[in-house]
Order: structure tokens, then sequence, then C-alpha cells
């Protein structure tokens, strides 16, 4: 090849590599981890300090007991269309025959966690019946996701120091609990939940029932018009200098 020739390539390649690096910074990568960008006007560039504005009210948004394909589906549609991630935490058995679903909220950032493998109290299980729950749902997601940084959130929120012990992981909690699953009452929960929002709360959600999907919808819809910024449970504790430590217990990060 002729001088030109080789003048070229290294043309080539110097745009491929302009390209790439626009690419990065757009945070169009795919895989994990999970883009950091929690909310549209949240431009964080990495996951140790996402770039928040001082005074900046941030909101994490949680759902537990899902996958539900119907309803969990047109929630994260519904989520896109309003550039919001949230934090799912999933009950194994329902992973296994909606992997699909599982493979979606991972690539459009959202956050999952582990929510047991059949839904049960972790209180008072030996090691065996715990890893059958935790071990057995972390093993699920990590070999239809490809990675293994899985939060924890016990059915119930019930605790003991085995729990603790052996969660292998931070252990999320809640500070707003509209209890959706007692009457699926789509106003009383935005209500409820828009009357107690403050900045660092952690909602608690399920993706499993119609109402709570519209609810959730509207609380996004009704907290950005007041200012806040969605993200997941990561990039809530890490834009308020929080490291997450495994077998600790987390309810908020309040300023
Ligand atoms: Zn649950």
């Amino acid at each position: 090849m002729n001088k030109f020739g080789r003048q070229q390539k290294g043309y080539v390649l110097a745009l491929a590599l302009l390209l790439l690096s626009v690419l990065t910074a757009a945070g169009l990568r795919t895989g994990h981890p999970a883009a950091v960008e929690a909310d549209a006007g949240l431009a964080g560039d990495t996951e140790e300090s996402p770039s928040v504005q001082a005074g900046q009210k941030l909101i994490a948004l949680t759902f537990d007991d899902g996958p539900r394909r119907s309803t969990t589906t047109r929630l994260l549609d519904g989520l896109a269309e309003r550039g919001v991630n949230a934090t799912f935490f999933l009950i194994g058995a329902q992973v296994e025959e909606n992997q699909d679903v599982v493979r979606r909220m991972d690539e459009e950032g959202h956050q999952i966690g582990l929510h047991t493998y059949d839904h049960v109290r972790l209180t008072d299980l030996n090691r065996t019946d715990f890893n059958a729950q935790v071990e057995k749902s972390r093993a699920l997601l990590k070999q239809v996701l490809g990675h293994n940084d899985f939060l924890l959130r016990p059915p119930y929120g019930m605790l003991d120091e085995s729990v603790k012990a052996w969660a292998g992981c931070p252990i999320i909690l809640w500070s707003i609990d509209p209890e959706d699953w007692k009457d699926m009452n789509t106003e009383r929960e935005v209500k409820l939940i828009v009357s107690e929002a403050q900045d660092g709360a952690i909602i608690l959600m399920h993706d499993i029932f119609p109402e709570s999907v519209d609810a959730a919808l509207q609380v996004v819809d009704q907290l950005h018009s007041q200012g806040y910024l969605f993200c997941t449970v990561d990039e809530l504790f890490a834009a308020r200098g929080i490291a997450l430590e495994s077998g600790e217990m987390y309810w908020n990060a309040y300023p």
C-alpha cells in the first residue's frame, strides 16, 4: 500500500477512536455497570461521584415482588418515557419465566436486587434454607445478567442477625410505604407518597399491581414538577457519599 493508503487508514482509526469516546461520554455503553444516569437530568459521569448539584432533591423508587410480565413491562415503558431509573427487588421464581424482562431492566439502567426465590421470611432459616432462597436467586440473576452485584431486600423487611451475617451484600429497606397491596387505590397511594416525599427517601411499591404502576408514574410526574431527580439505590447513596456495606441496613439517604 502506498503512503496515501496508510494515511487514510490512520485517519479512519482516529475517526473511530473519536466516535468511541463520544459514545462513551454519551453513556451509550452496554452491559454492566448499568447506566449511571438515573434520570434524564442527572448527568452522572462515574459511579462514585454522580455530578449532582448541591441542594438537588433526590429520591429512589423501588419495586418488590416482580417481575410480572404485564405490569412490569408497562412500568418499564412509562419509566423509559420519563427518563427515570428505579430499583427492582425480584422474586427468583418469577425471574425464571421472565428473563427477557429482567434483561431489559438491566439494559435500560435500572438496578436489580434480590427478594428471595419464593418470597419467604428469611428470619429463623438455617444456612441451607437461606442459601436456597438468597444464593439460588443470586446465582440465577448472575446467569441471566452476567454480573453479580445485587442488593438484598428481605420480604416484609424481616431481619435477624443471621440474615445480616449471611446477606453477602447491603440490605435495603425503605422510608416511604404506601402499602399499595392493601387497597390498590392509585389516588390514595399517589397522595401519600407525594405528601411524604423528601430528599433522600426510598419509596416502596410493588410492580405486580396495575394500580401501583399507574401510581408510580403519576408520582414521577408530580415529583418531577417539584424538582426531584429519581435515581437508583446505588446512585442515591453514591450521591450522598455513603458507601454501602455488606450486611448493613439502609432505610434512606437523607442529607
Ligand atoms: Zn415482597
